[in-house]
């Protein structure tokens, strides 16, 4: 699945025109190493078909393409069009490019196993949410390689009893098991950004029974909402919350930071009867 020699990334961005755009969130990759590193998380790629947010000038796209997967990528800034139909053509028509907004796509309709993505910092958290809190589950998806600052990414990965534990790391937990893959340095994206990002890497696991998404969101926001509260005092805003803690033996006293992911499932559950 070796594609045809490219030109460098960066002849790509100065052929086409592809000033980083700061509004976009536009900070690319070219070191070609580093994005075959970044493709190799999901695990083997041949014959699968990959979900790319926001593939830019394209460099983690060939990334993809080298592994052997087929793309279906959505990109906003149609400057970027002409560089990623080269890439369609050097790759045997494997590469699907849609223009559009990924905030707004039907993703399930384009039949792709895998998401990976180096996307503006503000949409990932926002679509990482969104596919961690779809009703209907397992997800249409089988795994999520996704580049985000690093203290998001510890966010997510974030265990109980931390400052870094709150909402992001219950949804995550609850609905994935989620591990940081590998760190990646400022320097290694053009422009560089003025944080350290890593790659994170989630992959579903079967949601409990009886539990609704809506109720342990609801929990998780009042509880971290007043996160330096106890909980007989944060939960007060969920109707039997309180109540249902008493029963299944968690101490009112306690704050939101203490309980585990299994904790919140637990008191959902209780609450979703
Ligand atoms: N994947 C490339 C790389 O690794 O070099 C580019 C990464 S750059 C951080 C983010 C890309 O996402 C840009 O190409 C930008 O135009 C695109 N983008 C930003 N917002 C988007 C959105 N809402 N939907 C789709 N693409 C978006």
């Amino acid at each position: 699945m070796t594609l045809p020699p490219l030109p460098p990334l960066r002849e790509v961005i100065a052929t086409h025109g592809l000033a980083a755009s700061k509004a976009l969130g536009q900070n690319f990759l070219l070191d070609e190493q580093l994005l075959d590193r970044i493709a190799r998380v999901p695990g083997p790629l041949a014959g699968e078909t990959v979900y790319e947010v926001g593939p830019g000038p394209g460099g983690l796209t060939r990334a993809l393409l080298r592994a052997g997967a087929t793309v279906v990528a959505v990109e906003r800034d149609r400057r970027c069009l002409p560089a990623l139909a080269e890439l369609d053509a050097a790759s045997g028509g494997r590469l699907t490019v849609i223009e559009g907004d990924a905030l707004e796509i039907d993703e399930a309709a384009t039949g792709a196993a895998h998401v990976v993505a180096n996307l503006p910092y503000n949409v990932g958290t926002a679509l990482l949410v969104r596919w961690l809190g779809l009703e209907a589950w397992p997800p249409w998806w089988r795994s999520l390689t996704l580049m985000f600052q690093k203290e998001v990414a510890e966010r997510i990965v974030a265990a109980p009893d931390t400052d870094a534990y709150g909402r992001l790391a219950v949804l995550a937990q609850w609905r994935g098991a989620a591990r940081i893959a590998m760190g990646v340095h400022r320097s290694a994206f053009v422009p560089p950004p003025k944080v350290m990002s890593a790659v994170v890497h989630i992959v579903p696991r079967e949601a409990p029974a009886g539990v609704s998404p809506a109720m342990l969101e609801r929990l998780t926001a009042a509880a971290f909402g007043q996160r330096r509260k106890m909980l007989r005092q944060s939960l007060k805003a969920v109707p039997g919350a309180v109540e249902a803690l008493a029963a299944l033996g968690i101490d009112p006293a306690r704050r939101a930071e203490t309980l585990t992911v299994d904790d919140f499932v637990a008191l959902a559950r209780a609450l979703s009867d």
